[in-house]
């Protein structure tokens, strides 16, 4: 077989996708049974054990062990049905930070998990945004259907109302809440039965003729039965028909009822989502699209932990495969500052195990040991330079003025600013009247991950002063007339020198918009 046969080969199987979620809605649990799907048994209890017993893993950071939460976002990777399949965990605390997007941006499709009972909520919208940004199709899968919850159509309209994306149910619920009789499948013409405990060998299924058959009514009873009727005619006549080609540019959502601490619906969820995700696809370059099956490996970090193991300092920088076949101790171009760099201690990630990886593809996710050479954004390629232009910015919403303690460790404080400015940590801005440092953020973590990594690397203790703007918005004119930006704003700049006004709210914003027509206001830097 040739390269390029064995990697299309490799490409094809693959399914790479991350799953969003606001807290609580399951995700840690269904990623769990996903797990165990996969045969990876022995990981069974320990993507819960990492989040309940944070304390016994030495190599996260400390924060993460402080609070736990996950800081950072890891990669989990199992076999099912010849797929490989690489789950990408975003943080599911509401402290998520610019990582969580970034992270985003590596997967090829997302999941969207909700709880019945609580809908579309505050980090699902956020997350969701992004994912729609970037055009990626999303699966939603309604979770905690043995809870009394909202109503299936119910749910359904707020998925359109709030995220303005229609959506198509592969199955309906037969009853609910304590009357959960199983799901009906509407493209196997087949009802999954409840059975209410938490048992992966026994996943009753009934092959039935259509929803009329007289199979259904035997095992739900009559009520429920002439409500599903009811239902799957209405949604027949008068719900969007299933449209691959929708689902695949994201305008479409393929909607999932089960139960994922029961293990109900999660099997065939699982089966559905691998045949309709998407396998790695071309990714967007400066010299245009590369295709993941080009025989030259190339690929971009998309995001730097550091501090996984304080004993020994070291980063971790995680590469996202575009294009080729990587293996260990190759000789790549780390594309930013034209040097050749030597892939040697590569690692794929299980949960907390970490594995080496000899031979990885498009679509794997590696991480790289980073002595301090690593950018986010960076591109490493063979062959030709390739830069990806995968990684968007986004518009921080939190905004701290920082001080130094102690005046004497100004070198250092500036240069913990700049790398971790760099590398992504925060964004930072300076203010042209009183010579104020400030940071923005998307998340309130960062600034604790800042002060943190302040203090452990830079040996410099930083003052957080919370400020009240909630919008920075980068001002592209030719005229610029600072003054006109001082009424209910202020005017600062980025490092790049760009003007950027911060906003204390929407009004303020909409005001200073309406006032100069011929200004642009832009979300992120030009
Ligand atoms: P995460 O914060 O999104 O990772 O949520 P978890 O997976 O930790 O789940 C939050 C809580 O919901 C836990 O107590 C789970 O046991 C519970 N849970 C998860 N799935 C279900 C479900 O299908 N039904 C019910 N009743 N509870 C569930």
């Amino acid at each position: 077989m040739s390269l390029s046969e064995e990697i299309k080969q490799e490409v094809d199987k693959r399914r790479t996708f991350a799953i969003i979620a606001h807290p609580d809605a399951g995700k840690t649990t269904l990623t769990e049974k996903l797990l165990l799907f996969g045969g990876a048994i022995r990981l069974a209890g320990s993507v819960k054990a990492r989040k309940a017993n944070r304390h016994a893993t030495s190599d996260w950071m400390e924060i993460e062990k402080q609070r736990g939460i996950s800081v950072t976002s890891s990669v989990m990777q199992f076999d099912y049905n010849g797929h490989r399949v690489n789950i990408l965990d975003t943080p599911g605390h509401q402290d998520f930070s610019e990582d969580t997007y970034r992270t985003l941006t590596a997967a090829d499709s997302a999941v969207m998990l909700i709880d019945v009972a609580k809908g579309v909520e505050a980090q699902t919208i956020k997350l969701f945004q992004v994912c729609r940004q970037r055009g990626i199709p999303i699966f939603t899968f309604i979770n905690k259907l043995d809870r009394e919850g909202k109503n299936p159509f119910d749910l359904m309209e707020e998925l359109e109302q709030v995220l303005g994306i229609r959506s198509v149910p592969m199955n309906w619920p037969i009853g609910s809440g304590r009357e959960l009789c199983g799901v009906y499948d509407r493209m196997k013409n087949q009802v999954e039965l409840f059975q209410g405990k938490d048992d992966h060998s026994t996943i009753e299924v009934r092959k039935v003729e259509d929803y009329n058959d007289p199979l259904i009514r035997e095992m739900a009873g009559d009520f429920l039965t002439d409500q599903l009727i009811g239902d799957l005619e209405l949604l027949d006549v008068a719900g969007d028909q299933f449209d691959y080609e929708k689902v695949r540019a994201g305008e479409l959502t393929p909607i999932f009822f089960g139960s994922a601490v029961n293990n109900f619906g999660v099997q065939t969820f699982l089966e559905n989502f691998l045949q309709m995700a998407p396998k790695p696809g071309a990714k967007v370059s400066e010299e245009g699209p590369i295709d993941p099956t080009d025989d030259k490996f190339s690929g971009y970090v998309f995001k730097i932990q550091a501090n996984m193991n304080p004993a020994h300092r070291d980063r971790i920088a995680f590469l996202r495969i575009c294009s080729g076949r990587f293996e260990r101790g190759m000789s790549v171009k780390h594309v930013r500052n034209g040097k050749t760099i030597k892939l040697a201690q590569p690692q794929q990630f299980l949960a907390q195990d970490r594995d080496i990886v000899d031979v990885a593809y498009p679509g794997d996710i590696i991480g790289l040991f980073d002595p301090g050479i690593f950018r986010i954004g960076d591109s490493l390629s063979q062959g030709k330079d390739i830069v990806y232009n995968e990684l968007p910015t986004f518009s921080p919403e939190i905004f701290a003025k920082v001080t130094i303690k102690n005046a004497l460790k100004q070198k250092q404080y500036q240069k913990g600013i700049d790398q971790l400015t760099e590398e992504g940590t925060i964004q930072v801005f300076y203010s042209t009247s009183f010579n104020e440092t400030i940071l923005g953020v998307v998340g309130q973590l960062q600034f604790e991950v800042f002060q943190y990594r302040m203090q452990a690397e830079y040996g410099v203790d930083v003052q957080l002063h919370r400020m009240t703007y909630q919008f920075a918005r980068w001002i592209v004119d030719d005229n610029i007339d600072p003054g006109k930006f001082r009424i209910n704003s202020t005017l600062v700049k980025d490092k790049k020198d760009n003007y950027v006004a911060l906003f204390e709210n929407e009004y303020a914003m909409r005001t200073a918009m309406e006032k100069n027509p011929n200004t642009k206001f832009l979300e992120v830097a030009p």
